[in-house]
């Protein structure tokens, strides 16, 4: 009889990830079998760094300061939320309702696999030391997850947000136009421009693209086929975002 060999799941060797731990709480709920019906955690933890990181960063330039990440499902209200251990800031929580995957069972796996994406860019992103919009930081989150192939079909593009900074995925569509017309990277470069604390300067869009924030917003908001002002069209809201 051949010894048992588990499907191995390859670490790339140039990117440096850090421990990723998996818990379940209430294994036996309707939304914990839904789960582990749908995706197998270790890959979906792996998969989802990968993502983030080759999103964001090069295997040089790649965050240092993450130690560990512990996904955690459990029955909570809302969708999910990344924290830090309350002790040390290096280890970082992805906390997942368990109701929420119940809510979504039949589209689960893209679902699981959309908002850890999205909540895995919270572990690794840069913030200003928190001052910039936090309408950039779910902004960025959610290209990240548009970018990985796991945009959920309520996403619209129909009708142009009231601000840039609106956050979600209004501001991830925003960012996705900039990096296709002036080019990619320019997202990675606005996160650089974050790095290590560095305080928020909206004038990082006009560095990188050549044209200033109301420029492309205007560009941006002609590809409605409108220039300005506007109620945005009444979409109603689907709770659907971790935070
Ligand atoms: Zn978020």
């Amino acid at each position: 009889m051949a010894p048992y060999s588990p499907v191995y799941i390859p670490v790339p060797a140039d990117w440096s990830i850090p421990p990723l731990h998996f818990q379940v709480h209430d294994s036996a709920s309707f939304g914990s079998i839904t789960f582990f019906d749908n995706v197998k955690p270790p890959a979906l933890l792996l998969e989802a760094v990968l993502h983030v990181l080759k999103a964001l960063y090069t295997p040089e330039s790649a965050p240092r300061h993450v130690r560990s990440i512990t996904l955690i499902l459990r029955p909570m209200p809302g969708v999910a939320h990344t924290t830090s251990n309350q002790l040390d800031d290096a280890h970082k929580e992805i906390h997942l309702s368990s109701q929420y995957v119940a809510k979504n069972a039949g589209r689960a796996r893209d679902e699981i696999y959309g908002v850890l994406v999205h909540e895995m860019v919270h572990c690794w992103q840069f913030d200003s030391g928190g001052t910039c919009p936090g309408g950039l930081i779910e902004g960025i989150a959610d290209w990240v997850r548009l970018k990985a192939g796991f945009a959920p079909p309520h996403w619209s593009r129909t009708h142009p947000p009231e601000k840039w900074d609106a956050g979600y995925e209004s501001t991830a569509f925003f960012l996705s136009f900039i990096e296709d017309k002036y080019g990619s990277g320019t997202v990675v470069k606005i996160n650089e421009s974050m790095r290590d604390g560095k305080k928020w300067d909206e004038g990082v869009f006009e560095s990188v693209t050549g044209r200033g924030l109301e420029v492309l917003w205007g560009e941006y908001r002609r590809t409605f086929g409108r220039t300005s002002g506007g109620s945005g069209g009444g979409e109603p809201e689907v709770p659907t975002h971790g935070v």
